[in-house]
């Protein structure tokens, strides 16, 4: 994989947005339970980084997908998991469909101010009874005339508190499982829509995450993103950008626990010599870095594919499974090598601990990329 002078430069600008506009306020966002979406993304809009690949166009870089890679790797840098996954949904999973099959009224509409950071985004899948299962969902949109109305409720919605419009995955005709579904363009000042809960989480606090609901929500049909009956198929496109997002970042939020990790094994001691002294600990942690290198390259081998057009799937699926087992691997390790200061809430590691557990759960938990790739390598009865 081939970076270049700019990608490198382009991590460093990274990292000092990083470093000054959100490092130096997560302890804070983590105990109001949000973060100020409005304030924030505009700071990152201005600096490229919510449309990174986005034609220019709508306000986007045109850039390649190394620069994404980069961003993600150097955001995970955050110190909590809330803000980066926000910074997701709008980049890698709320928009990547209407950036691809949305019209220009749309895209000037709601895709621009998106990549602006003036508009806060949500993508909404998720229902009470259909999670894992995407093809179970019930949420309805009945045409009548020009409009859609809309009626059901989603769960567990990043950014559902603050959001100005949502990718809504909704069935639109009377037919079953995966068939007749459409992703259409929600704006929440519409009436119909109301936020019913904000929700309380073990981790990713500075994230809010909620609950909707849509009563006889009248949305107009060319609302609709790209063609209507194939939102699932679209959806299931954008679910590949997201885990590919997801298992970028994972390698920037380990590579920090490490160091932060490492760091503080060189100067506790114990028995008379710093910990790191201890063969067993030093050769885990050379374990750990081993792992990170291979999905890292796993990371950009998925990249050089995607920006070469072949279909990521695979790619995505395994990176998704690999990122989630072991950032949740290496939270557990930093907690047990920094023994009881470790499991104190003053302390990065629990933080890190709590939030490392959604990986294997959110964004299609783990076996449900084992049941795609089991079913792509054929491993079916
Ligand atoms: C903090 C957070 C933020 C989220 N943000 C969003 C969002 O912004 N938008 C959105 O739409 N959704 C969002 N989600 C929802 C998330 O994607 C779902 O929780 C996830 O897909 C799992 O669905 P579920 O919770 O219904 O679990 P279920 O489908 O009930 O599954 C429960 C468990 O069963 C197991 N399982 C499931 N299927 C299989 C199988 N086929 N074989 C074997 N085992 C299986 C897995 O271990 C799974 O964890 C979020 C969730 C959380 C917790």
């Amino acid at each position: 994989m081939r970076f270049t002078a700019e990608h490198h430069a382009f991590r460093k600008v990274v990292r000092d947005v990083v470093e000054r506009e959100i490092v130096p306020h997560v302890d804070q966002w983590e105990r109001d339970g949000i973060f100020p979406a409005h304030e924030l993304f505009p700071k990152l809009g201005e600096v490229g980084l919510l449309g990174l690949e986005y034609d220019p166009k709508w306000g986007g870089q045109g850039a390649d997908h190394l620069f994404t890679v980069v961003a993600c790797e150097e955001i995970a840098r955050s110190g909590c998991g809330g803000v980066p996954m926000a910074i997701g949904v709008q980049t890698s999973m709320a928009t990547p469909s209407l950036h691809e099959f949305g019209s220009d009224m749309l895209k000037e509409r709601y895709l621009a101010p998106a990549i602006a950071g003036t508009m806060v985004t949500s993508i909404a899948v998720t229902e009470a009874g259909a999670g894992s299962d995407v093809r179970s969902l019930r949420t309805k949109a009945v045409r009548d005339g020009d409009e859609w109305v809309i009626n059901g409720s989603k769960l567990y919605i990043t950014n559902g508190t603050q959001a100005d419009w949502i990718c809504l995955l909704a069935r639109t005709s009377e037919e079953g499982g995966y068939r007749g579904m459409s992703q259409i363009l929600v704006p929440t000042d519409t009436p119909g829509f109301s936020v019913s809960r904000k929700l309380d989480k073990l981790g990713q606090r500075s994230s809010d995450t909620a609950e909707l609901v849509f009563q006889d929500m009248r949305v107009p049909v060319d609302h609709t993103i790209g063609e209507i009956g194939r939102g699932f198929q679209q959806q299931m496109s954008q679910f590949v950008i997201e885990r590919m997002f997801a298992a970028y970042g994972a390698v920037g939020s380990c590579r920090r626990a490490l160091e932060r990790t490492r760091d503080y094994l060189k100067q506790r001691e114990a028995f008379g010599q710093p910990l790191m002294a201890n063969q067993h600990i030093a050769y885990s942690m050379a374990e750990l870095s081993a792992e990170i290198d291979l999905l890292q390259s796993h990371n950009y081998a998925c990249a050089e594919a995607h920006m070469n057009g072949e279909d990521t799937t695979r790619y995505a699926t395994v990176a998704k499974l690999t990122s989630g087992r072991l950032t949740r691997k290496v939270a557990d390790l930093c907690m047990q090598y920094h023994g009881g200061i470790g499991y104190m809430e003053e302390t990065w590691t629990s933080r890190y601990f709590r939030d490392s557990r959604l990986g294997s759960i959110g964004g299609g938990a783990d076996e449900v990329m084992l049941q795609v790739l089991a079913k792509l390598d054929g491993f079916t009865a």
